[in-house]
């Protein structure tokens, strides 16, 4: 017996050919008690995913793999979150911009047993501008007596009302049947990947300078392909050609409009940033050289490893940076960024031009890691002679084995071993080390799972 073999199986499987087709995004979203988690764990069948046991996955977006009638696909759970000072409306709003800029379908949870609060309202009338199919969920119906409250959720706006109870399982059935039915042929994610320009996000905290980077990409080049309004080409995103290639930085947009809302700004940035990172491929992370490392610079970074996307740092404001700065910068990448040494770090200025040019080829080589599969022969042979030399520390008067390892995705690559035992997270990340000494994978995070075998 295997813990959630099936899924790793074939995963596995799946990856053998190599680059295996993104699955398509279901996002989940409604007020708090709704019954979301209910709903999520009732469309998981209760198991739980391989992304789950990765240390520093976020916890108010967690992503899990569901599959239903041989579709594989991702469900994200944006229940995590707690209201504060700015208020329900606002957090749900925000959640539900979210889903809709990064799911394939959304959600939207009521409590029909409550009715259809101003705050159902207010996410509705959100998700009512999305171009991506929104469905109804009226939780709680569990049983037939309460049909009438939920024909009153068509006021919403959203269509029919889906009647579930996630707690007993009516209805999630012809639920998933109509997810199902509105996931897309090919998830928005393979738009890009299908040979498309590669995505990459620009960014960092406020004034690290992005939009005057923007400026800097878009200005080089003659003939700017800019803010596309066509089908294919989303119009907040820019096309630009770098070093001979064409890259889509997504949502500038954002970065273009100087105009910023004078309320709750940093929460949207915050929820912008987060966006953009989701729809990229790659993220390049700028930070202001000439200042001290923040605690700002490294919850964006994080943000980009807690997605598994691929990462180059900028150091910005080069021409600022004098002998003194230098040498208490050195000293901050040794303390703060141990995290992501395998980061490549570009030192440019946005305002000469600095280094600007090297930003492409380290874009390259990031995403060239993101895409690599290390071949499960390959990766066992490297495997039974690290073991070896070095065995899994003894928990309990038991010695845990590795039994094997494989590859199981990319985008980011992930390892996932098989043991007979719980591997500490210090034995991990030594695994992790070893590996990348070996394997290298600069510029993408690299992620270790284990399977215990019971
Ligand atoms: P979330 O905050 O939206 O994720 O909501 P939870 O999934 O944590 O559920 C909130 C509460 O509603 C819990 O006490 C659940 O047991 C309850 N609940 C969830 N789904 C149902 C349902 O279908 N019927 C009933 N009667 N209660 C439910
Ligand atoms: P954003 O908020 O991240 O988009 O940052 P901006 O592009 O608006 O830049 C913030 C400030 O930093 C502006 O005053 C820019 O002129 C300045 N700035 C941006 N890049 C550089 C740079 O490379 N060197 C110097 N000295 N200043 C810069």
């Amino acid at each position: 017996e295997w813990t959630a073999l099936d899924e790793v199986a074939g995963a596995a499987d799946e990856g053998l050919g190599g680059g295996e087709p993104p699955q398509p995004v279901v996002a989940v979203v409604g007020r708090p008690n709704v019954g979301k988690s209910t709903l999520v764990n009732r469309i998981l069948g209760r198991r739980e995913a391989v992304v789950q046991d990765v240390p520093g996955v976020t916890r108010d977006r967690v992503a899990y793999d569901a599959l239903w009638n041989g579709r594989r696909f991702t469900v994200v759970d944006t229940g995590g979150w707690e209201p504060d000072a700015r208020g329900l409306q606002a957090e749900v709003a925000a959640q539900a911009e979210l889903a809709m800029s990064t799911a394939d379908v959304v959600l939207l949870v009521v409590d029909a047993t409550v009715g259809a609060t101003t705050t159902d309202e207010a996410v509705a009338r959100v998700l009512r501008r999305s171009n991506r199919p929104v469905l109804l969920i009226a939780n709680k119906v569990d049983d037939e007596r309460l049909m009438a409250d939920v024909a009153a959720l068509w006021s919403l706006g959203l269509g029919e009302p889906y009647p579930v109870s996630g707690l007993h399982g009516r209805g999630s059935g012809d639920l998933l049947d109509a997810v199902l039915k509105a996931l897309p042929e090919t998830p928005r994610e393979a738009v890009g990947a299908s040979g498309g320009p590669r995505r990459v996000a620009l960014v960092g905290k406020p004034n690290v300078g992005k939009s005057s980077l923007l400026n800097r990409l878009t200005g080089e080049q003659r003939s700017v392909v800019d803010e596309v309004a066509g089908t294919t080409v989303d119009p907040v995103d820019s096309l630009v050609e770098l070093d001979d290639e064409t890259w889509r930085l997504v949502d500038t947009a954002g970065l273009r409009k100087r105009v910023r809302t004078a309320s709750g700004t940093e929460y949207y940035a915050s929820l912008r940033t987060r966006a953009a990172i989701e729809a990229a491929e790659v993220a390049i992370v700028l930070i202001d050289a000439s200042e001290p490392l923040t605690e700002q610079d490294l919850r964006v970074i994080s943000m980009v490893v807690d997605s598994g996307r691929a990462l180059v740092l900028a150091y910005n404001k080069w021409d600022l940076v004098d002998e003194d700065r230098r040498y208490q910068l050195n000293k901050e990448i040794d303390r703060e960024l141990v995290r992501v040494r395998w980061a490549e770090r570009v030192n440019v200025s946005a305002r000469t031009g600095r280094a600007v040019a090297k930003l492409a080829p380290a874009l390259r080589t990031a995403l060239e890691s993101w895409d690599r599969r290390v071949p499960t022969g390959q990766l066992n042979a490297w495997l039974n002679e690290l073991v070896a030399a070095t065995p899994p520390p003894v928990r309990g008067g038991k010695q845990p084995k590795v039994l094997f390892a494989t590859q199981a995705q990319t985008r980011p690559p992930t390892i996932v071993l098989f043991t007979t035992g719980f591997l500490e997270a210090g034995y991990r990340r030594f695994v992790e080390r070893k590996f990348r000494e070996t394997f290298g994978f600069t510029g993408s995070p690299v992620r270790i799972s284990v399977r215990v075998r019971e």
